[in-house]
């Protein structure tokens, strides 16, 4: 395959793609129902205490049953981080570095099986899910990079005296708590591992209780390169217990955390509440794209379908306002329902499927007090129902749905995180933005339009910008190419995965000055 798979690539010639694809759907379809440990050690742990992993586009199947960990796990976990953290700082940066290029390249090799597994386990599309397998691999190689192009972040600084030597490094905190959500278990999973392990620390990574088939996967690449015992660990476990006691546990000594703002928030509090600790929160969004008077209709559908649908509108980035200018309303919406319309939606293991079903019943429900609310205070463009009926029957599949609905509604407001976009008319460009700025979330935006096109850049709050896009109004960010920063309640450092700052945040600064 000559090409890298990212979530924009769609013109090549995916033949080869999708004859390996289905020959690893095949192997992994042979080994359902089966089990997986989590991992303290380097030594699987098999409690016998299971949460279950079910297919959402078939509820009735059980993909593997995760052993879950006890307090007494966690207590052990952070021990053996301890001493691991401590082999594994030891080590030359470029030891570091290389071990985790090798991750990636385990990744790159595995990533149909992983992604096989990811599209049975999430919901997503197979292209969907080979892109989130490469971008995992891809936030490994770019985050080594940037710790090979800053010199391991040993630097020497100004003399003041020709006797004195001075150095600024920048050295691990020690052990890190990674919490990730079901929508990108590889990508953000190893991202954020991956940012903490190439600082130094060690990483005890609480997954999303969705997704513990695939972090089985991403545990064998990371154990596979080489990484001492003990320095990457995994606790399957449910948030409130595991998650919970994780961030509390005083042998912690920062966290890293993708997920809604409401969980975000509550670790932050738990985390500094009687010490100081880093606390990298990456949180949701209610991302706006603005479309002015002179922009392209056409473009502006393309980019907007892709954004508000793509993995059923599941990803903090995922477009769901749209506020457009009322001359162009009425062709935009038409464009957007008859796009809408032809849409395939089902098995998201099949070929030609672009989406999938929502996650799990509070998904279905919340789409459901949405649509309804929409019906009876708003107007329904296309969809606002639950798909029943032949391939649909036994999975988690909702149509997907374009509203308007009053201004200040709370669905101009809440994420839904579900493929349902709302449409707002707007007369002057200036309300749009105020209306776009007027949300506690801040992390992409969308613009389609010519001549205020440097304005929206300048004045609209989030960290994520695109402009004229039509593979995406809001999504499809990549390692080294979008940083990925969320302001306001999307995020709490300033700084964002994918970008040059990233890994310098799991490390702390320290000024060294030897005389003599
Ligand atoms: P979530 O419900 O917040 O869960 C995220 C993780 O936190 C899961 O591992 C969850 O475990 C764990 N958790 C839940 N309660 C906890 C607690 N009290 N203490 C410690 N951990 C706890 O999010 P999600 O539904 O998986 O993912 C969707 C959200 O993630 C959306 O809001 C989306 O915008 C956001 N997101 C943001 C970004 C970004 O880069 N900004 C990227 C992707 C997703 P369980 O699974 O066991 O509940």
């Amino acid at each position: 395959m000559g090409f890298k798979i990212t979530y924009s690539v769609l013109d090549a010639d995916m033949t080869e793609v999708h004859a390996a694809f289905d020959a690893a759907l095949a192997d992994v379809r042979g080994r359902l129902g089966g089990e997986v440990p989590s991992w303290v050690g380097g030594e699987p742990v098999e409690s016998g205490s299971f949460l279950t992993s079910v297919n959402p586009a078939r509820t009735d199947e059980v993909l593997v049953r995760a052993h879950t960990v006890g307090l007494d796990h966690i207590d052990r976990a952070v021990d053996h981080a301890r001493s691991a953290q401590r082999r594994w700082a030891a080590l030359d940066w470029r030891e570091r570095v290389a071990r985790i290029r090798k991750a990636a390249d385990l990744i790159s090799e595995r990533r149909m099986t992983f992604s096989a597994i990811m599209a049975l386990e999430v919901g997503k599309n197979r292209l969907e899910s080979m892109g989130d397998v490469e971008e995992a691999a891809d936030l490994l190689r770019y985050y080594a990079g940037i710790v090979e192009q800053n010199d391991g972040f040993i630097k020497p600084m100004t003399k003041l005296s020709p006797s004195e030597d001075v150095h600024d490094v920048l050295r691990p905190y020690g052990v890190f708590a990674v919490i990730s959500p079901f929508n990108f278990p590889a990508a953000l999973a190893a991202g954020m591992s991956g940012g903490a392990l190439l600082g130094g620390n060690a990483v005890i990574l609480k997954p999303s209780e969705e997704t513990p088939w695939c972090t089985e996967m991403l545990y064998h690449c990371l154990a596979d390169a080489g990484l001492p015992s003990g320095l990457f660990q995994v606790l399957h476990g449910r948030g409130e217990t595991v998650g919970d006691a994780l961030v509390r546990h005083p042998g912690v000594d920062g966290a890293a955390f993708t997920g809604s703002s409401e969980v975000g928030m509550t670790i932050f509090r738990i985390m500094t509440e009687d010490r100081i600790r880093p606390v990298l929160l990456e949180m949701g969004g209610k991302n706006a794209c603005i479309i002015d008077k002179d922009a392209d209709v056409g473009q502006a559908v393309e980019g907007c379908y892709k954004s508000a649908f793509g993995l059923s509108g599941q990803k903090c980035s995922a477009l769901s306002r749209i506020y457009v200018h009322r001359s162009l309303k009425d062709r935009f919406i038409e464009g957007l329902v008859a796009k809408t319309r032809e849409m395939k939606i089902g098995d998201p293991t099949a070929a030609d499927t672009y989406m999938g079903p929502v996650i799990d019943d509070r998904a279905v429900k919340r789409y459901g007090d949405a649509a309804e609310a929409a019906r009876s205070e708003g107007t329904v463009h296309i969809g606002g129902e639950r798909l029943t009926g032949e391939g649909y029957a036994s999975g988690n599949f909702v149509a997907p749905t374009v509203v308007e609905v009053p201004p200040g509604h709370w669905i101009e407001k809440t994420e839904l995180f579900l493929p349902f976009v709302m449409v707002m008319a707007f007369d002057d460009i200036e309300d749009a933005m105020e209306r776009a700025n007027d949300v506690d979330y801040g992390l992409t935006a969308g613009f389609y339009g010519q001549a205020r096109e440097a304005w929206f850049l300048d004045h609209i709050e989030a960290g994520v910008l695109y402009t004229n896009r039509p593979a995406g109004a809001t999504t499809g960010a990549w390692p080294g190419v979008q940083p990925f920063c969320g302001w306001k309640n999307s995020g709490s450092t300033g700084k964002g995965g994918c970008g040059p700052y990233y890994v310098a945040q799991f490390m702390r600064e320290q000024s060294r000055t030897r005389v003599g």
